[in-house]
């Protein structure tokens, strides 16, 4: 086989197991997640990943490759941090449980990113012009998949930040003065106060 053709086939079979690998770890998230919105957002990745395992195997068809998965060490690790992410997450505050799931996907995503976009080169340079953009279209759905997980942290990175403000407001105005009065009363969540 042509050296570009076996990089390519050999990239191919590790993100075929990165993929099959997601299959099986995306309902943990969806189920860990405690917001609507990032719940819905791991739910409509399981489903696109499920086409994305589809599509890479039409990409060996077109190859005239067997679709073989070959074990992806890096993917096993990011999902070993996720179970711990998840894991840890049981005694967070949901919004910060929430965020540190987001940045467990958003490795996974970015992971995803990398892949795709040195195999559509490389498919792309060999003349397998069907297999490219194939292989554009699931880099798409990853860059879509990190934009709504970055849309989705921001409201929630926003929440968080006040609740810390207001914590520590509340703190300082439970603490006694030495003539006897409370500090000042906390601020209103506008901001305005
Ligand atoms: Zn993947
Ligand atoms: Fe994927
Ligand atoms: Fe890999
Ligand atoms: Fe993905």
């Amino acid at each position: 086989m042509p050296h570009v053709k076996e990089l390519l086939v050999d990239e191919l079979q590790d993100l075929l197991d990165a993929e099959e690998q997601l299959t099986e770890a995306l309902p943990k998230m969806v189920e860990a997640a405690k917001s609507p919105n990032l719940k819905e957002a791991f739910q409509k990745h399981l489903t696109q990943t499920q086409g994305q395992v589809e599509r890479l195997q039409k990409v060996f068809e077109l190859l005239g490759e067997p679709a073989e998965a070959k074990p992806c060490k890096a993917m096993m690790g990011l999902i070993k941090e996720g179970n711990e992410t998840i894991e840890e997450g049981a005694d967070k505050d949901p919004l910060a449980a929430d965020l540190a799931l987001i940045a467990a996907a958003q490795k996974v995503e970015h992971y995803e990113i990398a892949s795709y976009g040195t195999v559509r080169v490389m498919a792309k340079q060999i003349g397998e012009i069907e297999a490219a953009r194939l292989l554009s279209h699931t880099l798409g759905e990853e860059e879509s998949a990190d934009f709504l997980l970055t849309a989705i942290a921001d409201p929630l990175l926003q929440q968080a930040t006040l609740d810390d403000m207001n914590g520590d407001v509340n703190l300082k105005s439970l603490q006694k003065r030495p003539n006897g009065k409370r500090g000042t009363p906390a601020k209103s969540r506008t901001g305005k106060a």
